[in-house]
């Protein structure tokens, strides 16, 4: 199966078993926007309290914050969005198709990669157990061929970018012999600046509209807030703010499902800290951010960083978490040391002082700020295409598996009479009514238990519950493991423990 076909059948099993719907379906949908059915829900809500409680139970000095997504509209010119939050477009004359400018340079820097990797295989294959990857990209004549065409590409992107040099992209574009996709034709607008901050209008007209956003990302309701919850909950720094909610970009090229959505929502936390110190704390938080990943029990291979040479003006230090996702490595996260940026520019136009007066050294200060961004829809997305797995089995029928973590997995536990009779119902629900207060549970008695077992395969319920006539004896029931597929027969009041054990983080 390629990366696409593994793709539609991801998107196709997330419609199929009630995880995500297209917004507004019975209408066709809307670009780029989805809604969440009753297991992609239950997942979503996981993700976030599983970050949450990393980010703020297990942290002393770190506290939440939930801002209103309607902010003051000189915030989002303080922070530069109104100024500087643009994408560069570009427009296809022939299909009429838009795209952001750089992703399409971008795309065509993948291809060259893909010819690498290309090169690679083969060379795999010629020799064998012989075969030393790193010596071959570092030698072979036409791999380093590629690397240079990559690195002369990008710098040209980079400088054009740096500059806001439009006809400079499009001369990339040009000179690249990019075409469109669709209808494979060079004809080209000139690349145009587009602002991805979706406007409204707040009051009556009468009263006079004031134009307000919806804000992009949901830093900015923590830096305004900063001093408000430094100075009521007493913050010593270092200290950090947490915050999950919706952001809102009118993305140019909304595609691959969730992964760039026009309304998604964020899981954020700005670490503030005395100036110097910022680039520790920045070490400290990569790692930290990678280890929270690896808690869930994905193997590391599918995680690295992306350390970023091109800096926003803010910033001294960024990197990405990267996810090997269908379509390749993509950025799951942000880790950024902002320096003081976000106060001080806050500071400047809303006249207030929001500093720190540290009692260790006696001094006032800006503080300054590392950053942990994570997209809570791509981590869903991450998670969904990790889980997704098919297999043969060994009676020749094939099941579709969801390998979610167990602490993420919508359902914890499926109670399964055996049959719909003999007391066994009441027996099951009787045991279900122990574990509900605690765990999410599903009770099933209608289909074979074959069948009900694949259903809870399909939507990734780590352990199913069966209880049998011998239950009614002695209390005991069947554990089946969704991954395994093995069973243990245990007595029902371990059940509790069974479930607490498998849902708890990894230690890494
Ligand atoms: P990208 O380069 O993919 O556009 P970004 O660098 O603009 O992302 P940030 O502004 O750093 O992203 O936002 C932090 C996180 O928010 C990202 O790592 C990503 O997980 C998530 N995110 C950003 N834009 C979107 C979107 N349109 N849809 C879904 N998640 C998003």
């Amino acid at each position: 199966m390629n990366q696409e076909e593994f793709f539609k059948k991801i998107t196709a099993h997330a419609k199929e078993y009630g995880f995500v719907f297209p917004s507004s379906d019975i209408y066709d949908g809307l670009s780029a926007v989805y809604d969440y059915g009753q297991n992609g829900v239950e997942l979503k809500n996981n993700i976030r309290q599983y970050w949450w409680k990393a980010m703020v139970q297990m942290h002393e000095n770190i506290v939440g914050v939930d801002a209103a997504i309607f902010m003051h509209p000189t915030v989002w010119k303080a922070s530069g969005h109104v100024d500087a939050f643009n994408d560069p477009m570009i427009d296809n004359k022939d299909s009429k198709k838009r795209y952001r400018a750089d992703v399409l340079v971008e795309d065509h820097i993948a291809k060259i990669e893909d010819k690498i990797n290309k090169e690679v295989e083969k060379a795999k294959k010629r020799f064998g157990d012989a075969f030393d990857k790193e010596q071959f990209v570092s030698t072979n004549a036409r791999v380093l061929g590629y690397k240079q065409e990559i690195e002369d590409i990008s710098h040209r992107l980079y400088v054009a970018m740096e500059n806001n040099d439009l006809a400079g992209i499009k001369q990339l574009i040009e000179d690249l012999g990019i075409v469109c996709p669709i209808s494979g034709s060079r004809n080209w607008t000139d690349v145009r600046q587009f602002n991805l901050m979706f406007a409204t209008q707040m009051g009556s007209l009468a009263e006079g509209a004031n134009e307000i956003y919806l804000r992009p990302e949901t830093a900015q309701g923590i830096f305004v807030n900063y001093l408000n919850i430094q100075k009521t909950g007493r913050m010593k720094v270092p200290f950090g703010i947490a915050q999950t909610g919706k952001a809102f970009r009118n993305e140019i090229v909304a595609r691959q499902f969730i992964f760039r959505m026009r309304e998604f929502e964020q899981m954020e936390m700005q670490f503030f800290v005395r100036p110097g110190t910022e680039l520790e704390w920045f070490k400290h938080w990569k790692e930290e951010r990678l280890r929270w990943h690896l808690s869930l029990g994905i193997p590391a291979e599918k995680y690295r960083y992306h350390d970023h040479e091109k800096l926003a003006h803010y910033a001294n230090a960024a990197t990405d978490i990267e996810f090997e996702f269908p379509f390749g490595f993509k950025e799951l996260e942000g880790i950024h040391s902002r320096t003081d940026f976000d106060l001080s520019s806050h500071s400047k136009f809303s006249g207030k002082k929001l500093q720190y007066f540290d009692p260790e050294t006696n001094e006032s200060y800006v503080p300054y700020v590392i950053e942990t961004s994570i997209g809570l829809d791509r981590m869903f997305l991450a998670m969904l295409s990790h889980a997704y797995t098919e297999e043969k089995l060994e009676d020749g029928s094939e099941r579709v598996v969801m390998k979610f973590p167990a602490a993420l997995a919508p359902y914890k536990v499926a109670i399964l009479p055996l049959v719909k009779k003999d007391g066994l119902p009441e027996k099951a629900r009787e045991i279900m009514e122990q574990l509900t207060p605690d765990f999410m549970c599903q009770y099933e008695e209608k289909d074979s238990i074959g069948k009900r077992y694949r259903r809870q395969d399909a939507i990734g319920t780590p352990l199913c519950v069966t209880i049998d006539n011998q239950t009614l004896e002695d209390n005991t029931v069947t554990v089946r493991d969704r991954d395994t597929m093995e069973q243990i027969r245990v007595n029902a009041d371990e059940l509790y423990n069974i479930i607490r054990n498998k849902i708890a983080p990894k230690r890494v």
